[in-house]
């Protein structure tokens, strides 16, 4: 465990502890107390340090790895001997093999689905971790706990064709979440039969969401945003779904104490093509899980930590049966998903096009891939004061010098900076590019990611 975690479990714990006091020296605000925050589960700090120690998997440090690594990685940690069962549920469109998972004794069926979409990688991460954790650490109270009540069903990295490509849609092209009600691919299929076969009572749906986007009007961005979906229009609560919010609840315990303000709650409009969606609809308590970005993970580990830990958390108060009762209040004050912040502004700039006058301009920057800053993309260029971005780079007294982009076909002359073009461009304190501070080659460089102070 991090020196910061065991600061914040303190802090938390002894605001805790004064939080109830204070409430017991007044009169019976009995109600306020069952609404509360729950508080941390208490094993979590050991969990985090062993996590760290003997659970993390090696190998999956880079969230675009191919589904055949997956399996190499996974499959061995998933054996008969670690208790483990597996079989083929059928192949996706272009023919690898979509493969069930299960362990577990006990009567809480539970099915659990990673990268639908192929792009999608961080709970597939933490599946592996957590396979490692069933299976290697038998004799801990929780993995004892998970063994005697609950089965755990696993369909691991079902969209492998999109995953080779490291794209959201399957070889078809078909988004694979929005076919819960035709079934036209495969992998839809798979989904939905193994579904109605083991009728669990409870249901993961794992995935990734845009990094941009903020927690409610705060501008905090979403790490990991949660939804007990909607069975129906009217969005109501039966006993189902409301034991799908509780878990929730129990997840937003498990993470507050490393995110907290940066949690945030998916939109429940109710959608009739989506799996999460037809799931509930088909009776089954269902959770969303979706990573969204922390500055500085580009491989989104620590997402897949807290992934992990949120997934022991959940599986753990299924177990015991511990969610019940936790507060509802404590679901719906999490923030919806609000604005997607663009990836990076240059701000204050002045534009130096031989032959033409110079001209203060604000840059904004799109990435294909945000985290890692590769694959940059002009958006947008003029007075952009207004706009508020994940990054900021300050580009006052400096000129913006655009250069060609190896291998273009057709040298620009000049070369000028369009919406939609790639990002290659020189900050430099001579207009002709002379003495260059920072460079965008399309990927920002990640020894230099900014001009150095006092350029
Ligand atoms: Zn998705």
């Amino acid at each position: 465990m991090s020196r910061f975690l065991a600061f914040s479990l303190l802090i938390f714990s002894l605001a805790w502890s004064t939080a109830s006091t204070a409430r017991e020296a007044e009169t019976a605000p009995v109600s306020a107390t069952a609404e509360a925050m729950p508080p941390p589960p208490d094993w979590l700090g050991a969990l985090d340090a062993l996590y760290d120690a003997r659970v993390r998997v090696a190998d999956l440090e880079d969230r675009t790895f191919s589904p055949e690594h997956w399996w190499a990685v996974a499959g061995p940690l998933a054996t008969a001997a670690r208790g483990f069962r597996t079989e083929e549920l059928g192949r996706s469109a272009e023919g690898r093999p979509l493969r069930h998972v299960w362990w577990g004794r006990g009567g809480k069926r539970v099915l659990l689905w990673s990268q639908m979409h192929g792009d999608e990688s961080t709970a597939s991460m933490a599946l592996a971790d957590l396979f490692r954790f069933l299976g290697e650490h038998p004799g801990h109270p929780i993995v004892r706990r998970l063994r005697k009540s609950t089965a755990l069903h696993f369909l691991p990295v079902m969209n492998p064709d999109g995953a080779v490509r490291f794209q959201r849609r399957n070889a078809q092209g078909i988004d694979v979440n929005r076919d819960a009600r035709a079934l036209a691919s495969p992998e839809a299929r798979a989904l939905h039969a193994l579904r109605e076969r083991l009728k669990p009572a409870f249901g993961f749906n794992l995935h990734d969401q845009q990094v941009g986007y903020r927690a409610g009007d705060s501008g905090n961005g979403t790490a990991i945003a949660l939804l007990a979906p909607a069975f129906n229009e009217a969005r109501d609560v039966d006993a189902s779904r409301a034991r799908a919010i509780e878990i929730a609840v129990a997840i937003r315990a498990v993470l507050e104490p490393y995110i907290g303000g940066h949690i945030a709650r998916w939109d429940d409009t109710f959608n009739p093509r989506a799996f999460g969606d037809l799931t509930a609809r088909a009776g089954v308590s269902t959770v969303l899980i979706e990573s969204g970005g922390i500055q500085g993970d580009p491989h989104k580990q620590r997402l897949r930590k807290l992934n992990f830990l949120a997934l022991v958390g959940a599986l753990d108060a299924i177990a015991s049966g511990a969610h019940a009762g936790l507060p509802r209040a404590r679901y719906d004050e999490l923030p919806e998903n609000g604005e997607v912040w663009p990836d990076l502004l240059v701000a204050g700039g002045a534009l130096a096009l031989p032959g033409q006058p110079q001209a203060r301009v604000d840059l904004l920057i799109d990435f294909a891939h945000p985290l890692l800053e590769r694959g940059g993309t002009i958006a947008d260029i003029g007075d952009l004061a207004d706009v508020r971005a994940r990054r900021t780079i300050d580009a006052t007294g400096l000129y913006i010098v655009p250069f060609d982009p190896p291998g273009a076909a057709l040298r620009q002359s000049p070369r000028t900076l369009a919406p939609d073009t790639p990002a290659y461009f020189h900050l430099s304190r001579d207009p002709r590019g002379r003495d260059v501070v920072w460079t965008l080659a399309g990927d920002v460089d990640p020894t230099k990611p900014e001009p150095a102070s006092g350029y």
